[in-house]
């Protein structure tokens, strides 16, 4: 498969879905993100934000409607194009079973040392990694369990972006982490949003303030837009 490298440009045009025929989640959703622009949406439990960021990764399928990347519906593209152009943190990240090392190199299976270790730096996690006993080849346990939940988080920031993915795609956690670790993560995050298109559900104030646009999201459509200082 030897199609053009993407710029990142999404549309999201009159997507509907739903999850169950009681509840439509989605309905004539319109949305186009410029190839750069980073947007935050925000809006209370159960307004469809996930659902949205599940969409445009393809976990689910629109019921009508289609989504554009470039200008090409997606569907018209394999998964595995997806995964490679799509990187993706989810609000529970989950880690597998496994070396901290095979857990970055899930987002690119033939990654190499250097690019393990270039994925780990930017996104802050080099400085722990390198002083546990085993660095990279410390088991992480089940669920990512022998590690704290913010180094978890990172972990899952460096799958994300070891494969240099054009778009960008993070679902923050809400989990409490200490002023230390918080600092951190958000020092990785700017750094992961530098050249990508960026879809964010975002809950930390500095995630919505880099945001070039942010979407208020309520009942499945978009209630607010615009910029931190306008809204
Ligand atoms: P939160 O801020 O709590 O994460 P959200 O804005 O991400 O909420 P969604 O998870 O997109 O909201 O949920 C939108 C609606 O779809 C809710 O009514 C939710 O109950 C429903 N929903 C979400 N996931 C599923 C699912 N897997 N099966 C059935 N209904 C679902
Ligand atoms: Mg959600």
């Amino acid at each position: 498969e030897n199609w053009p490298e993407i710029k990142g440009e999404i549309s999201f045009n009159n997507i509907s879905f739903y999850y169950t025929a009681e509840e439509k989640v989605l309905e004539n959703f319109n949305l186009k993100v410029n190839t750069g622009e980073t947007i935050a949406l925000v809006g209370q439990t159960g307004s469809g934000k996930s659902t949205i960021v599940n969409i445009l990764c393809r976990f689910y399928e629109p019921v009508s409607g289609e989504v554009l990347i470039d200008g090409i519906d997606y569907r018209q593209r394999s998964q595995l194009w997806l995964h490679e152009n799509i990187g993706y943190v989810l609000q529970t990240p989950h880690l597998f079973s496994g070396t901290i090392r095979e857990n970055i190199c899930y987002g690119k299976l033939d990654a190499s040392d250097e690019e393990i270790i270039a994925a780990a730096k930017l996104v802050n996690a080099h400085q722990f990694i390198k002083k546990l006993a085993k660095g990279y080849d410390t088991e992480v346990g089940e669920g990512g369990g022998l590690l704290s939940t913010g180094q978890k988080q990172l972990i899952s920031f460096a799958r994300a972006v070891i494969a240099n993915p054009k778009i960008f795609v993070l679902d923050e956690a809400t989990s409490s982490i200490d002023t230390e670790m918080e600092q951190i993560i958000q020092e990785a995050i700017k750094n992961v949003l530098k050249g990508r298109t960026n879809f964010i559900i975002a809950h930390r104030l500095s995630t919505i303030r880099a945001a070039d646009r942010i979407l208020v999201i309520k009942k499945g459509k978009t209630i607010e837009e615009g910029s931190h200082k306008e809204l």
